[in-house]
């Protein structure tokens, strides 16, 4: 008998229940990714993620064929070709992960449909995205946590799944394929994008739990020192189980480690909330009915990193040179935008989303949220002082003198207030006054908030 497993957002090898479960089915089966026109339309083919993505089908090609198979590639329509290649292999069911987005979900019941009229049965497995599925633990009353820390006390307690180990054999029947995709061309692709692919992911993993997850806590917002695990492009593509990050990252134990696993517990959190609350990956979870602020100029400023606030500034060039932010980069360019500014919170999700190798419809609609003060954060009112950020998590101004060359005589932290300089020093460099009085912003956000 054969079985088709259509990956989406799950490209391994290792801990792979939608894989494990068609191999106990079936004699043969057909490892599916569809490069699908409905996810190109939606906007989701950023070339950072293209390049990624490029990487992790070599990677799941080369897993496979280690094991006697292969990855079959088509492109189109996901629903037709899934069908197309039921009929082709004569399988009698398909296999996929549980996705949250309402994309994943429509896409799901449009399978289910067609797949009942061909006479074969779809079978959709959870906890392969997610460590805990979303809707597995749920409040009184509701059904999915808006505050995460009763949502972590229950997480922490909720007893994960064993992991699985990798197939040894993978029989594929004869079947045509799609070449692998090619990366963009360079020219499109941030310079420093990191590797993708599962190969990559568990190095980085192995690495990481070496040596970095033992001073997580203490560091991880530290922005110079970079000391965070960069594994979220590995997790967005699924090229790394969150179920065995969890698990060796406990047998790891200590106090990085717990600090660790929370931030996994978070990703699972914005996936609940979106699962159950589809439309807030556009609209606001608390919608707030106020006008936000449209300046073109301004708003061109912080996308290209001329605000005049250099830790501000090297964020957004650091996401444009790698496609990838240090968190606390990103919360401090969402305040600013969301806050200081008070633009609309979608012009600066959409800007990550068109950047970022991890861009996640669960992890970053949701995060720009909560930053905005229109999503689950319980002090929506809180705004990040840039200056105040920088003093405490670049104090020497290493992370701006990384990004901003032309500031990266400054001494100190005198680079972070250029404005403070001697006139004839300041006037030497070709660098911007600030965009916007941070007090101003802050009493605009105020009397808005009512
Ligand atoms: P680590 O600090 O090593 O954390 C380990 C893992 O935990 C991460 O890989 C990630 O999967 C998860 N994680 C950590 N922080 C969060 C968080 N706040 N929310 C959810 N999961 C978290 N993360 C994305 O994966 N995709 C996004 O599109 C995304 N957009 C964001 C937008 C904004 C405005 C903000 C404030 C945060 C966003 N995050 C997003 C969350 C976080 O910034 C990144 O997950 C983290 O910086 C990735 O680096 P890391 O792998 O080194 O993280």
């Amino acid at each position: 008998s054969v079985a088709v497993v259509l990956f989406t957002s799950d490209l391994r090898v290792h801990d792979q229940p939608v894989l494990r479960a068609a191999l106990r089915g079936a004699e043969r089966v057909v490892p599916l990714f569809v490069r699908d026109d409905g996810v190109r339309a939606a906007g989701f083919d950023a070339p950072n993620r293209l390049a990624f993505l490029a990487d992790c089908l070599g990677a799941l090609d080369a897993g496979l064929r280690q094991r006697g198979g292969r990855l079959i590639l088509r492109t189109g329509d996901v629903v037709d070709e899934v069908c197309r290649v039921v009929r082709e292999s004569g399988a009698r069911r398909v296999h996929v992960a549980a996705g949250v987005s309402r994309y994943a979900t429509t896409r799901e019941e449009r399978l289910r449909t067609a797949l009942r009229e061909a006479g074969c049965a779809l079978d959709v497995h959870d906890a392969v995205m997610t460590a805990v599925p979303p809707g597995a633990i749920t409040p009184a009353g509701g059904d999915a946590f808006a505050v995460f820390t009763p949502y972590f006390r229950r997480w922490s307690e909720t007893r994960l799944r064993e992991v699985c180990a990798a197939p040894r054999t993978v029989r594929v029947p004869d079947l045509a394929s799609d070449p692998l995709p090619e990366r963009p061309d360079a020219e499109h692709v941030s310079p420093g994008l990191p590797e993708g692919g599962e190969a990559a992911a568990r190095k980085r993993l192995t690495a990481w739990l070496a040596d970095g997850i033992e001073s997580y806590e203490d560091r991880h917002d530290d922005l110079p020192g970079d000391a965070t695990s960069r594994l979220s492009p590995y997790l967005h593509f699924g090229c790394l189980s969150p179920v065995e990050a969890v698990h060796r990252a406990r047998g790891k134990g200590g106090a990085g480690a717990e600090a660790f696993v929370r931030q996994l517990a978070w990703r699972d959190f914005h996936h609940q909330v979106l699962a159950a609350r589809p439309e807030v990956s556009w609209s606001d979870y608390r919608p707030r009915g106020d006008a936000w602020r449209s300046d073109r100029e301004e708003i061109a400023a912080w996308r290209e990193g001329r605000t005049g606030y250099p830790v501000v500034d090297a964020a957004m060039r650091q996401l444009a040179h790698e496609g990838w932010m240090h968190n606390r980069g990103r919360l401090l360019v969402a305040s600013f935008l969301t806050k200081t500014l008070y633009v609309d919170w979608r012009v600066g999700a959409r800007h990550f989303l068109d950047l970022l190798v991890d861009g996640d419809l669960a992890n970053n609609q949701l995060n720009w949220q909560w930053a905005a003060g229109t999503g689950t954060d319980t002090r929506p009112g809180r705004v990040l002082n840039p200056l105040t950020q920088a003093t405490r998590f670049d104090p020497g101004g290493d992370y701006v003198r990384r990004w901003l060359p032309e500031l990266a005589e400054l001494p100190g932290n005198k680079i972070h207030r250029p404005w403070l300089l001697p006139p004839e020093d300041r006037a030497r460099l070709t660098y911007p006054d600030p965009i916007v009085d941070l007090a101003e912003g802050r009493d605009r956000f105020a009397r808005a908030r009512g």
